[in-house]
């Protein structure tokens, strides 16, 4: 009652020569695999990884793969933040692979990719799966950051984790509604972004689910479909400004 009410006085306040316009264009979009496979970001399933042979990060990847496969055949421009079973590039050139590469790419792609068509990327999103010491925890749990760099676009990334997470949860069970996490990299990210935890791998049922290459395609659909719906759930006069690539300094 309270959202209608507040929309409905927002519109009102609008004066008659401000009418939304749509979106012209496609979003270009960067679609991160969680972790790699060559160092200790491997995996976080770590201590709760009830089943030895099962890993987060080729998961992760699989399913980043199929996204964004979903969003290309949806129009949209896609760049993965990693190819393959490694650690994204060193791409802010510190001499590490770390997280904060990931942000780094999002945020300078113009730079990165020079035969990319458009100057940044306007949202970012991130592929993991989830673990928990309880294993009757399951189900579809979207996050992203409200501090630092992230507090520019909060709302945004609240409304796009809300749409991405309407999508999941029309398959998968509802673990707790999409909600900040800070302190964590995405802090970095100045632009709109979610970090989307398909499923709890330490769960039987939702690992038995994502363990299917036809549930990982449904999953991947579901989540291109959530961020097409956030792009065009609101007009122009609201659309996030682009990064222009605002570097971060190396750490040494
Ligand atoms: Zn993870």
């Amino acid at each position: 009652m309270a959202l209608t009410a507040w929309v409905g006085i927002a519109l009102a306040a609008l004066p008659p020569s401000a009418a939304p316009r749509l979106r012209p264009r496609p979003p270009v979009v960067v679609v991160d695999a969680g972790h790699g496979w060559s160092s200790l970001h491997r995996s976080y399933t770590g201590a709760y990884n009830r089943w030895a042979d099962v890993h987060e990060d080729p998961l992760a990847l699989d399913i980043a793969r199929r996204l964004a496969g979903a969003l290309s055949a949806r129009g949209v421009e896609v760049h993965l933040t990693r190819e393959g079973d490694q650690e994204p590039p060193d791409y802010n050139g510190d001499g590490e692979q770390t997280n904060r590469d990931r942000s780094y790419f999002a945020l300078n792609l113009r730079r990165l990719r020079p035969q990319a068509s458009q100057p940044g990327a306007d949202l970012y999103v991130s592929i993991h799966l989830n673990a928990s010491p309880d294993p009757s925890d399951r189900g579809t749990t979207v996050v992203y950051s409200e501090v630092g760099p992230a507090a520019e676009h909060v709302e945004e990334s609240r409304r796009l984790a809300e749409a991405v997470y309407g999508q999941l949860t029309r398959v998968l069970p509802e673990s707790a509604p999409p909600f900040a996490v800070n302190g964590l990299y995405m802090d970095r990210l100045a632009l709109p972004h979610a970090v989307v935890e398909v499923v709890f791998l330490s769960n039987w049922a939702d690992l038995q689910w994502i363990l299917k290459a036809e549930n990982r395609q449904t999953a991947a659909e579901l989540v291109a479909e959530g961020i097409v719906e956030w792009w065009g759930s609101f007009p122009n006069p609201g659309a996030p400004p682009r990064p222009e690539g605002v570097p971060e300094a190396p750490r040494r």
